[in-house]
C-alpha cells in the first residue's frame, strides 16, 4: 500500500482545500454537520443548492464520469480525495443520491437514453434526488418488499408505501424498487424504476426524527404511472441494479474525515477551558479520551485509504466485506465520539445550538443523529452479518 499523493493529486487536494474552506465559511451558523439540517431547513437547503451549482460549474459533481456523458474519466483515487476534503470542512453542495448513488448506478447499467436524460441534470445541480427503498414491514430485509408495479400499457402502475425517505420532501426525482412479479418470492421479481416525484398520485407526509427535524419522510404511491422506459435494466432484475449501488463510495471517508476536523475543535476547546482552575486539557481522563479518538480515527482513516487502494486495483466490487466493516467502524465510532464530547462538555453538553452555549451547542444535536447513523443504510448487526458471510466463511444468517 502507498499513501503517497502524486504532485498532480496534491494539487488537486489543494484546489479542493482553498474551494471547501472558502465557500464554507460562508455557511450558515445552522448548517452544522447533518443532513438532518441540510434536508430540515430552509435557509441550510438553499445553501446546499447554491454550493450544488458551484460545485457544477467546476465540473466537480461529474468528474469521476466518463467524458461523454459530460465527467472527466478521473480515476477513483481523485474521487476519494474530493470526499476526504468535503468530509473535513463539512461541505455542501453534493447530492448524496443523485451525484452519490444514481449517477455511477446509471452509468454501469443504465440505458444510453437514461444516461442522456437524468445524467446531465444531476452534473448541473439542477435536480436533487431520493432514495425510495425501505417500507414500513421491509428495512433490514428490503427484498421482502410489497410496493407493487403492474405493466399497463406503456407505464407501470405503482402502488404501494415507502419510509424513512430522506430528502423527499425536497426531490425532484426518486429512484425507488417494487415488486413487478409476486409470484416471484425475496429478491427476484424486484425492478428498480426512476420516479418523477411530481407524479400524480404521490403523497409525501413528513417524520419528524429523534431530534425534532425533517429529514425522513414517508411517500405513499397511489395509481403512480411510471412510464416503462424509466425502468433501469431487465424487468425483475432490479435487485441487480440495487444491490450495485452498494459498491460506490463504500470507503467511508467523508465520516472519518469529518471526525478529525471534529476532534481538532474538540482538543482546541480542551486546550482552552478551564474547570476547577485547570485548562481540561490537563484531565488525563479527558486526555486518555481524545487520545483513544485519534487513534481510532486514524486507523479508520488508514482502512478508508486500503478500500479505495483495493478498489483501484481490482475494481469497485472488491469493496465487499471492508465497506460493512468501515461503515461499522465509522458510525460506532461517530456515535463514541460525540457522546464523549458531551461528557467533557458536562451539562452545557445538553444545551441546543445557539451563539452563547460552548461550540455551538452541536453536541446536543449530534448526540442523538449519531444513534440513526448505524442504520441507515444497513444496520451495524446486518453489516456485521456481512462480514461473517463475506470474510469469515461462516454461514448466512439470513
Ligand atoms: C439516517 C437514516 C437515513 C435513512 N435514509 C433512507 C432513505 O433515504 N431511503 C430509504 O429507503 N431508507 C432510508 N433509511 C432506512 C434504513 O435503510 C433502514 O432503517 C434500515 O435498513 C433498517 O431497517 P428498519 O429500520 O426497518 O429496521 P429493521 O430491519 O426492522 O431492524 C430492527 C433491528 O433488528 C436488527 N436486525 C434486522 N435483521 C437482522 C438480522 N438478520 N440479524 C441481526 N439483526 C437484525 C437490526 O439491526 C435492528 O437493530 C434511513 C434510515 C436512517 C436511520
Amino acid at each position: 500500500m502507498d499513501f503517497r499523493f502524486n504532485p498532480e493529486q496534491e494539487a488537486l487536494r489543494k484546489e479542493f482545500d482553498d474551494f471547501f474552506r472558502e465557500e464554507m465559511a460562508k455557511a450558515p451558523p445552522e448548517w452544522g454537520t447533518s443532513m438532518e439540517a441540510m434536508f430540515g431547513l430552509d435557509v441550510c437547503w438553499e445553501f446546499h443548492k447554491k454550493m450544488a451549482k458551484k460545485l457544477a460549474a467546476k465540473g466537480w459533481l461529474s468528474r469521476a464520469w466518463p467524458r461523454e456523458y459530460g465527467g472527466q474519466d478521473a480515476p477513483l483515487i481523485e474521487q476519494f480525495i474530493f470526499s476526504e476534503v468535503q468530509g473535513y470542512y463539512r461541505g455542501a453542495g453534493v447530492d448524496p443520491w443523485g451525484v452519490g448513488m444514481l449517477a455511477p448506478t446509471l452509468l454501469y447499467g443504465g440505458s444510453d437514453e437514461q444516461k442522456k436524460e437524468h445524467l446531465p441534470p444531476i452534473a448541473r445541480a439542477e435536480l436533487f434526488w431520493t432514495q425510495l427503498w425501505s417500507e414500513p414491514g421491509a428495512g433490514s430485509d428490503l427484498a421482502s418488499l410489497t410496493t407493487r408495479a403492474t405493466r399497463d400499457g406503456d407505464d407501470y402502475v405503482v402502488n404501494g408505501q415507502k419510509i424513512w425517505t430522506s430528502g423527499a420532501h425536497r426531490a425532484d426525482w426518486g429512484f425507488m424498487i417494487a415488486r413487478t412479479n409476486p409470484e416471484e418470492k425475496r429478491s427476484r421479481g424486484i425492478s428498480f424504476f426512476l420516479v418523477d416525484m411530481k407524479s400524480p398520485g404521490i403523497t409525501i407526509n413528513p417524520v419528524l426524527s429523534l431530534e425534532g427535524s425533517h429529514l425522513f419522510n414517508e411517500v405513499f404511491f397511489d395509481d403512480v404511472r411510471v412510464p416503462a422506459r424509466n425502468m433501469v435494466g431487465k424487468e425483475n432484475e432490479g435487485w441487480l441494479a440495487s444491490q450495485m449501488m452498494s459498491n460506490f463510495e463504500r470507503s467511508m471517508i467523508i465520516l472519518f474525515s469529518f471526525l478529525r476536523r471534529e476532534l481538532e475543535e474538540l482538543v482546541e476547546f480542551c486546550k482552552e477551558t478551564k474547570r476547577g482552575g485547570k485548562p481540561l486539557a490537563e484531565n488525563p481522563h479527558i486526555r486518555h479520551k481524545l487520545a483513544q479518538l485519534a487513534i481510532d480515527i486514524e486507523t479508520g482513516r488508514a482502512f478508508a485509504y486500503f478500500i479505495v487502494w483495493n478498489q483501484e486495483k481490482h475494481g469497485l466490487i472488491a469493496a465487499g466485506s471492508y465497506a460493512a466493516a468501515a461503515k461499522v467502524l465509522a458510525t460506532e465510532l461517530n456515535q463514541r465520539f460525540s457522546y464523549i464530547g458531551c461528557e467533557i462538555l458536562g451539562l452545557y453538553g445538553q444545551v441546543e445550538y445557539s451563539k452563547w452555549a460552548p461550540l455551538n451547542g452541536k453536541y446536543e444535536k449530534e448526540y442523538l443523529q449519531s444513534i440513526s447513523l448505524n442504520m441507515g443504510g444497513g444496520t451495524s448487526e446486518v453489516m456485521r452479518n456481512l462480514v461473517c458471510s463475506l470474510a469469515l466463511g461462516l454461514p448466512r444468517s439470513w
